[in-house]
Parts: structure tokens; sequence; C-alpha cells
């Protein structure tokens, strides 16, 4: 989720083209669909404007006022979020779906613990149900919404900030619904906690075969968690329960008194270019000869300090070594080999 307001000036001159190269960026280390709040006509404007710039789909993410749902749809906007319960009432939602429908524009149905309907906030207050059961039920009288009108492009997601509530609402609402799901944990916490925590709520479900996309929500940058969704995704294909996607894995070492090149500081250089490579490869960044092209044999490519020279190993078998100074120059080298 694209991080700040949307202002018309943001897109003019050197700062459009700013915009249009960090979407791009985000693009190219995983990000399939980047949205924006919108929250009115001008910015619905200026995203219509940046739609027309960038490759990458974006989604509109709209509250309170249909008009605003309406105006996206004049632009090569890729989807909608909005939530029926509080675009205006049946003749607004009406409006709104019609247009996407015309438009063929898909959108998510977005339910959120903070934000239930308010006769389900009682009933949840009043201990009449969970909050699991809750986030289910809003969705099934959103999509009941929908199904009225006959629109049948869109996507549900339930999100709380709980583990076990993420986890359970999206196992009850498959069991009842077949509609796919969007899957994530909201304000998940700053980059470390939230990134631990949306693998513990979402690798379970992916095991499950539940969960069609997924965010990461963190406090962090946009790129940080297109790198932890990706990875929660790497892993589930590890783990055999999903489809593995192209792109880097990266093998680093922890670093101890062994080491004798930094492998913190390599890493953080080369991430996310590594993570833009179309092809499934691993890469291993390694401290030391002790362990390196050992325990990293599998790599594609790897790097170890050994001494106070660097080597640069491709399944095990050392290709080059160097002075510590010329690594990254010769690990570019053989990458580009690859
Ligand atoms: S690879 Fe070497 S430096 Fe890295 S943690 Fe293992 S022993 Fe330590």
């Amino acid at each position: 989720m694209w991080k700040a307001p949307l202002l018309p000036k943001d897109l003019e001159g050197e700062a459009g083209r700013a915009i249009v190269r960090r979407i791009e960026a985000l693009s190219a280390i995983g990000c399939d669909l980047l949205r924006f709040a919108v929250p009115d006509i001008k910015t619905a404007e200026t995203l219509g404007a940046l739609a027309s710039r960038v490759s990458t789909p974006l989604c509109a993410d709209i509250h309170f006022d249909y008009r605003i749902a309406l105006r996206c749809l004049d632009f090569p906007i890729a989807k909608l979020r909005i939530n029926p319960g509080n675009i205006g009432g049946k003749s607004r939602t009406e409006a709104v779906l019609a247009k996407a429908a015309a438009k063929k524009v898909p959108i998510r149905i977005g339910v959120n613990a903070g934000s239930l309907p308010l006769a389900l906030r009682k009933k949840l207050e009043e201990g009449k149900t969970g909050r699991a059961e809750a986030l289910v039920e809003a969705a099934l009288e959103e999509i009941a919404v929908f199904d009225k009108f006959g629109f049948t492009d869109f996507v549900v997601s339930m999100k709380a900030s709980g583990i076990a509530d993420t986890i359970k609402a999206n196992r009850l609402f498959r069991k009842q619904n077949a509609a796919p799901l969007h899957i994530g944990v909201t304000e998940a916490g700053p980059l470390v906690a939230g990134s631990v925590r949306s693998a513990a709520a979402l690798l379970p479900l992916l095991t499950e075969g539940i969960g069609d996309t997924l965010r990461v929500s963190l406090s962090d940058t946009m790129e940080n968690e297109v790198i932890a969704a990706r990875e929660i995704l790497f892993a589930a294909a590890e783990a055999g329960c999903t489809r593995a996607r192209g792109g880097a894995r990266i093998i680093s070492c922890p670093r101890c008194g062994r080491n004798g090149f930094d492998t913190h500081a390599f890493t953080e250089r080369w991430m996310r270019r590594l993570y833009a490579l179309e092809k499934p490869l691993s890469i291993a960044v390694m401290g030391c000869a002790v362990n390196g092209p050992g325990e990293a044999k599998h790599a594609d490519l790897g790097i170890t300090g050994a001494g106070n020279k660097v080597l640069i190993f491709r399944h095990g078998k050392v290709l080059r070594t160097i002075n510590a100074d010329d690594a990254d120059k010769a690990f570019e080298e053989e990458l580009l080999k690859l």
C-alpha cells in the first residue's frame, strides 16, 4: 500500500518521475498490485493520471463516498476496494457495481475488525459473537449485496490484527463461501514483529489452500512489505503448499566470530537487485570458508569470506578468489553469467 497522500503536485516534473521509478522498482521486487487511499475526488483524478503512467496495476481504496469510486472508474484503475456497508446505501452501491461491471474492474470487499458494522460491533461487545465470526458475518452480508446486483468479479478480505482471529475468520469463511480471498494481518507491527506475525497467520492458511492474494502490513517501507510477502510465499512453496514463483532466494549467514566478510552489509547492498531477478536462483552470502561453500553447496551463486580473501562459488565449487575490495564487481560479473 502506498504510504503517503497522493497530491496533484506529486506527479509534476522530477517528483512525478520519482514516483513512477519507485512503483516500477516495487514491481520488480514482486509487487503485483499497489493500493492507494483515495479520500477525495482530487486524489481519484491524480491516481487516474498516475495509472496511465505505470504498468503496475493500481487499486483505489475508497470509503464513505460512492462518487469517488465512480470517478476512479473513469481511469485505468485495476481494482477498487470498497466496503458496501459504508458507501452510502443500496442505490449508491448499485451505481458503483454497475459502472465497475461495465468497465470490467474487480472489487475487493474489505472487512476490517476495527470497522465492523454497528450491529455486529454491538453483538461482539455483548459477547453474542466472536471477532472471527463477526468478520465472516460482515463479509457474507456484503457478498449478499453484490449477489443481489449480480456482480461476481470480487475478492473478499477479513482482516484483524490478531493471528488467531485472522486464521479462524478465513477458515470459517472458506467453509461457507468459495469467493477468492485476499489474506493479511492488519496493523501487524514494525518490520520484524509484523513479518513474523504475518507469517504465523498466513502460512497455516496457505498450507490449507486458503488465500489468493496477500499483503503484509508493516509500520515500515513498502519495499519491506513486498519482501516480507514474497518470503512468506517462498516459505509456503518450500513447504509444498503453493506454487513457487520466480526470483532469487537469498541464503545468508547470521555472521559470527569466524566471519571474514561483512555478510550483513553485502546482503543489504544487493538485496533489492537480487529480488528483482526473474530467474529462480538461490544466492548464498556466507561469512567464512569454514561453513560457507559447504553449507550453501546447492546455491547457484555464493560469496564467502576466507581469511583476508573472498571466494565466489557455484554449487560448492570455488570459481574465483579475490580481495574484499573487488567482491561486488566480481560477484556482479558471475551473476550476469547465470
Ligand atoms: S558461515 Fe561462518 S561466519 Fe557465518 S555464521 Fe557460519 S561459521 Fe559464522
